[in-house]
């Protein structure tokens, strides 16, 4: 399997250098040449399978020559055996046709972890077979810092750094990451939000004598093997509920667009998904441009759900891509121009490509807040905030009564406790494996939102360890 970039100029790669690479030289994200296709009898194979199993069956088109199938595996064994649920991400039922695809049981409390765990084991396989060392850099508003930091942490070859936007993350989320004290993480906290951060980081990567320097690499979910890790689980619930023979909808609490681009992903694989819900809070700019094909910027708002406080979502550039029938010159000139005017028209008629697909809903607070408490009262389970907008988002969404509705669960409530018991006066415990964070040492540097600053601290620290 070749990956291409949606901006065409970049030099097409296999999946090692996809991973490895993260972002496209051109400023463009890799996507796969072409989708792979299951089968029915495919598909209906995969009942039964473990979830590490079924992840060897899905990654393996991605994957190609790049792994052996039983290093696939092994590797796949080893991200998932660090999770603390047997089923990996289990489904819970929450009424007659709702249900909760949970997402949070692995070491940093958030969907981020099934992704990232396979990801820092890839990043190792692939570098043991060169005389590389890389250096990651991201943005985080909170979940992928610390689900990163985790699968990184002393991993030989690999220094990361990584910047969240200051006093903007949770407590919990910034203490999972500032209590890693391993001497190759690097925890930047930036004077700006969470657009400041992500667009320093592109700025970083865009600066191409200095990503050749220091072998930039991403493990924000432009690379391309996070999203490929999160198609696994929409096959994993979807055979469950009875795929391929009955189809199933998806809510997906989204910012950045990429873990509902992976539901679309697995669409295009051939899992019959009857509709894919794009939840958003009040920052809105995806509920815009997919009901009104106005993709343009707006202020943003902080919320209780700060994983989803974004306005710029990077993978909504490969939905365009298809969108925009795979021209890469058009899309780079039309990314061109939403950089400059922070803002692009989306034609219906190209919208209409998606419409019987996505749906999408702005949740405000009180929604939020309403879909906590029926989800405590109508079954007994304390969801968190960005969980209660993709499940608020289910519940208005009209669709045949007969389809099953699955609403992931991004994060562990524990991770956003305050806003929990604000909704539903019950306040969730931190699970024992995060046990001790608030009696731990903490260790970051405080940085403006300039591109020099952060290069001046990437390359003294870099050099410092090379
Ligand atoms: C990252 C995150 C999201 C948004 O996911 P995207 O892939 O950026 O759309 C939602 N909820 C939680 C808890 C997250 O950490």
């Amino acid at each position: 399997m070749r990956y291409i970039s949606t901006r065409g100029s970049a030099r097409a790669l296999d999946f090692e250098g996809a991973t490895l690479a993260g972002l496209a030289s051109d400023g463009g994200l890799y996507v796969p040449e072409r989708w792979p296709e299951f089968s029915r009898d495919q598909i209906a194979a995969m009942e039964g399978l473990s979830y590490a199993e079924t992840a060897v069956h899905v990654l393996r088109p991605f994957v190609g020559d790049a792994l052996s199938e039983e290093d696939l595996r092994g590797l796949c064994e080893a991200a998932y055996g660090r999770f603390s649920h047997a089923a990996v991400t289990p489904l819970k039922q929450l009424d007659h046709r709702h249900w909760l695809l949970e997402l949070f049981h692995g070491p940093t409390l958030a969907f981020k972890d099934v992704a990232l765990q396979l990801l820092g084991l890839l990043f190792e396989k692939f570098l043991a077979q060169h005389d590389t060392h890389l250096t990651v850099i991201g943005a985080t508003s909170g979940d992928t810092g610390s689900a990163a930091i985790d699968a990184l942490a002393g991993r030989e070859k690999v220094d990361i750094f990584m910047l969240h936007p200051k006093g903007r993350v949770s407590e919990v989320q910034r203490r999972q990451m500032t209590t890693v004290l391993a001497p190759n993480v690097h925890n930047i906290a930036i004077e700006g939000n969470f657009d400041d951060a992500q667009r320093l980081v592109k700025s970083i990567f865009g600066d191409a004598q200095f990503a050749d320097r220091f072998h930039l690499s991403a493990v924000n979910s432009i690379n391309w093997a996070r999203l490929a890790a999160q198609i696994v689980y929409y096959f994993y619930a979807a055979v469950r509920l009875g795929a391929p023979h009955r189809p199933v909808a998806f809510s997906v609490p989204t910012g950045n667009f990429g873990d509902v681009f992976a539901g679309y992903a697995a669409a295009k694989m051939g899992l019959p998904v009857a509709k894919l819900i794009v939840a958003t809070n009040v920052n809105d700019i995806l509920h815009r441009a997919l009901s009104e094909g106005d993709y343009s910027v707006g202020e943003l708002v902080p919320t209780a759900a700060p994983s989803m406080d974004i306005q710029v979502s990077s993978n909504f550039e490969r939905l365009l891509f298809d969108l925009y029938d795979r021209d890469g010159d058009q899309m780079a000139s039309l990314m061109r121009q939403f950089d400059a005017e922070r803002h692009i028209a989306i034609p219906e008629a190209t919208r209409d490509k998606i419409g019987a697909l996505f749906t999408s809903t702005r949740i405000d607070a009180d929604a939020m807040a309403l879909a906590m408490r029926k989800a405590a009262e109508h079954a007994g389970e304390i969801i968190d905030p960005h969980t209660a907008i993709g499940f608020a988002a289910a519940m208005e969404t009209q669709l045949d009564p007969h389809i099953p509705v699955v609403t992931l669960a991004t994060a562990h409530p524990a991770k956003f406790r305050e806003a929990v018991e604000r909704a539903t006066g019950q306040r969730p415990l931190l699970p024992q494996r995060v046990a001790g964070l608030f009696e731990r040492e903490e260790r970051y540097e405080t940085l403006p939102a300039e591109l020099q600053a952060i290069e001046g601290f990437v390359a003294e620290r870099a050099q410092a360890r090379a």
